[in-house]
């Protein structure tokens, strides 16, 4: 079967929607078409002209890149920077460029599910949750209908609460209708007040899967005048939001941790606070640049804070409470790579899915 930028693009969105990205992002597809093939197709971190090079050798029909080649808006395309060089070069191989970024930061089987595997870390909720992500759905069903509605809410992606999933509320009451000529009541005639026992069911979905919802319920529930009501929730959703709070499979020490993670995530060099004289053992992280994240992970008690550019007087700031820790920008989100690798391999055989072997990383370390 062949595949198009538009069902790579139409997955990717169904584990982590445009929606979430932030304000400032460009994410989505950014050069090419939705309805060009792809056989091939190489992701980056960054995309750089050597990358670009590289996808040409390896015949690459779409690049997949973390960061965004283009960030603001271009007036005039004429090669001055790598960004329009990178462009112009992809338009004239006919090489697709899709963005996936902030919006994968907050999902979360997104940026930091490698990592927290890799470092042995149990995950228990984000670190900082995202607001408005969560919509309720209540229909009203004939009784017998029920369980047909209620299973395909389910299956679309509705009923999941935390670590929980199928996760509704219902009851039986009864509704009451009349149609007037034009209508084909499912139940009763038209032009007669009728009264159906029918179930209400609730349940709670992420905002971005409410065509799903909706199609899901319209398909399944039987009356030609589907009865429903949806409401925006001012919940938090734990799995939706900036980073993570977990524990660490076993504690260790300050000195061990360091050493730890510099060995299973290859890191050359790791910048830290004074240590806090205290066994690792619950940890925030955030990957990329979070030093926002600090006040929060100090909040949940963490014994280590984990992520990048971070800046001199954050070291100073929170000696003893909090062990900082700086493993670099790019060496907190190599392993996005693998990630979605990872996702394009689960949904798609027929194709060919390399990682840029190109070290983009712009920051060189001498030692
Ligand atoms: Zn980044």
């Amino acid at each position: 079967m062949k595949v198009f930028v538009r069902d790579i693009a139409y997955m990717l969105e169904n584990i982590a929607p445009l929606e979430y990205a932030d304000s400032y992002d460009n994410v989505g597809l950014i050069v090419g078409s939705f309805y060009k093939e792809v056989r091939s197709i190489l992701i980056t971190l960054d995309l750089t002209e050597e990358v670009l090079y590289e996808s040409i050798k390896k015949k690459c029909d779409l690049i997949i890149s973390f960061h965004p080649v283009i960030f603001k808006s271009i007036k005039n395309i004429t090669g001055k920077t790598f960004s329009e060089r990178v462009v112009i070069h992809a338009l004239k191989n006919d090489i697709s460029i899709y963005v996936i970024h902030t919006n994968l930061d907050v999902i979360w089987e997104g940026s930091s599910s490698y990592i927290s595997k890799l470092l042995q870390i149990n995950r228990e909720k984000v670190l900082i949750p995202r607001k408005k992500t969560i919509k309720k759905l209540i229909t009203y069903v004939p009784v017998d209908y029920a369980e047909k509605v209620r299973n395909a809410l389910f299956d679309a992606g509705a009923g999941n609460v935390s670590d929980y999933s199928h996760c509704s509320y219902n009851f039986d009451g009864y509704g009451s209708y009349m149609g007037n000529k034009k209508t084909k009541p499912f139940f009763g005639k038209k032009e007669v007040f009728h009264i159906e026992k029918e179930t209400c069911i609730g349940v709670l979905f992420p905002d971005f899967k409410l065509d799903i919802i909706k199609k899901a319920l319209f398909q399944n529930h039987p009356y030609e005048e589907v009865a429903y009501e949806i409401y925006n929730i001012e919940n938090t959703n734990s799995h939706i939001g900036i980073g993570f709070i977990g524990n660490l499979v076993e504690n260790m020490n300050e000195y061990d941790f360091l050493f730890f993670i510099k060995k299973r995530m290859n890191i050359p060099c790791i910048r830290h606070s004074n240590f806090i004289e205290k066994r690792i053992q619950k940890i925030a992280m955030i990957t990329g640049s979070g030093r926002f994240g600090i006040e929060f992970a100090m909040k949940e008690k963490a014994d280590v804070f984990i992520s990048s550019d971070l800046k001199y007087h954050d070291f100073f700031k929170y000696e003893k409470k909090i062990l900082i820790v700086d493993i670099g920008h790019y060496e907190s989100e190599k392993f996005i790579k693998k990630l979605l690798k990872s996702f394009l391999d689960q949904n798609f055989t027929s194709i060919s899915v390399f990682e840029s072997e190109v070290y983009t990383n712009p920051v060189k370390y001498f030692y």
